[in-house]
């Protein structure tokens, strides 16, 4: 099997089903084409990269040089990249092939990819439902075998959520463990690179080749990087679940039943299986949403009219700015770029971003005090399976509590992995959750191994 036959194989699947998918925004197919050839000769020659042939899309939230960068939003329209994110880079210097970029909600802001300005992604099970999101587009992608492995972001769960939507795995890897060079900012300190596939080992692979100290990103931390694709080894664990999240009243029976099956079998295979507690459950959310709002309040103040993209010429200044955004951003954008403001400003800063950031450390500690005796977390990915399109987009309430099981890792830093393990009634998929402690995804990679 060559390259350029896996490259047209991915593309006739593109071909056949993105029309009614809506996963991918532009594709990549000539350029593909000319690198798979190439790449071809490399094999040959023996000089292939580790990811030769590997065909990877990638969220619309990725600079990939002289393509588009809009993250689904019509402020973007027309910009074009002047360079390449690191994590993309460094997958193309392996020999991977970038076969185009993913639908997503607007700057990665949702959970159903309905907030994205080229209409939602649809779940290819059933595509009445949602895909999840925000990285709706790349799990669909990967669902539906239009590329081997998709680069979502994940700030609360945006890689987590659809990967359990549509049956994939997907990995949020430990904050700072992957550069953000070139990945468009929502809320920096909780943004992290993320990866959809259909293997524990193409996961493996792929943060092998991403991870590790970038001279573009001072954040990244200068941990070594194992190798994580000889971390499968099949070891025993000690796995916790928190009582509370399983008897969360927005749980799903089907998805708790299930859950409680993946937790007999791991008795079964030899794993300790215990009881945990946290007292934090309910303010996860609440702390997620104040401080991930401040953050991007002032992120996307560039988004201007000036620097990038799209401008409304308005007179003067002041209204160019005003008339620009206004028209360009979408209503959920705006209302976090608004609730951002607010709990930033001068009078009501201490009673909420200072007070969140505070209950983001008692978060932090109770979790890691829990991660000192366990080596996992396990719960649900998410509370429901894949909703129908249009049943939650106007209640943003509703739709924020789809990311009660995933934003404890972002708002702690730690790893986390969804993984499939099973169906509902309706025969829309089921993901479960592990996080671990910061840098062990060698573990976290090797029980989800034994799970699947
Ligand atoms: N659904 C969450 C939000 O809207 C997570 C988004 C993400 O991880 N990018 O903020």
């Amino acid at each position: 099997l060559s390259v350029s036959l896996l490259v047209k194989h991915y593309l006739k699947q593109i071909e056949d089903m993105n029309g009614r998918l809506n996963a991918f925004l532009s594709v990549y197919a000539d350029e593909a084409l000319r690198q798979s050839h190439s790449i071809d000769r490399k094999i040959k020659n023996g000089t292939a990269g580790k990811l030769a042939g590997m065909v990877v899309g990638i969220k619309d939230v990725f600079a990939y040089k002289d393509h588009r960068l809009q993250c689904a939003s019509n402020i973007l329209q027309g910009f074009q990249s002047q360079y390449t994110a690191t994590s993309i880079q460094r997958l193309i210097n392996e020999d991977a092939i970038i076969i185009g970029h993913q639908n997503c909600d607007e700057f990665a802001m949702g959970s159903s990819n309905e907030n994205s300005a080229f209409g939602p992604a649809k779940n290819p099970i059933n595509e009445e439902h949602v895909p999840g999101g925000s990285s709706g587009g790349s799990a669909v992608a990967v669902a539906s075998d239009m590329c081997q492995v998709s680069i979502g972001s994940d700030t609360g769960g945006s890689v987590r959520q659809p990967a359990a939507f549509c049956g994939t795995i997907g990995l949020k890897p430990t904050y700072s463990r992957i550069s953000r060079h070139g990945l468009a900012a929502y809320a920096s300190s909780f943004d992290t690179v993320g990866i959809l596939g259909k293997t524990v080992e193409d996961i493996a692979l792929v943060l092998e080749v991403m991870s590790g100290a970038d001279e573009y990103d001072s954040t990244v931390s200068q941990q070594p990087v194992p190798r994580f694709t000889e971390a499968l080894k099949n070891n025993k664990y000690k796995v916790a679940y928190l009582s509370e999240t399983l008897e969360h009243p927005s749980l799903n029976y089907e998805i708790k039943d299930q859950l409680n099956d993946v937790l007999e079998d791991l008795k079964s295979d030899g794993h300790q299986v215990a009881e945990a507690h946290i007292s934090m459950l309910d303010y996860l959310l609440p702390t997620y949403y104040v401080l991930t709002a401040a953050e991007a309040s002032s992120n996307l103040s560039r988004y201007d009219g000036v620097r990038y993209g799209v401008r409304n010429e308005g007179g003067n200044l002041e209204s160019m700015y005003k008339k620009t955004r206004s028209k360009n951003l979408g209503v959920e954008v705006k209302r976090r770029i608004m609730t951002g403001t607010f709990v930033l400003s001068a009078s009501y800063y201490d009673a909420y971003y200072t007070k969140a950031q505070r209950v983001r450390r008692m978060i932090r500690d109770e979790t890691i005090s829990i991660l000192e005796q366990y080596d996992f977390i396990i719960s649900p990915t998410t509370p429901t399976t894949a909703f129908k399109i249009g049943e939650m987009k106007e209640d943003p309430m509703q739709m924020y509590l789809e990311d009660l099981y995933t934003v404890q890792a972002n708002v702690t830093g730690i790893p986390a992995i969804s993984i499939p393990i099973g169906f509902d009634n309706q025969g829309l998929p089921i993901g479960v959750q592990l996080m671990s402690k910061s840098f062990n995804e060698a573990d976290l990679l090797d029980i989800s191994k034994q799970i699947i």
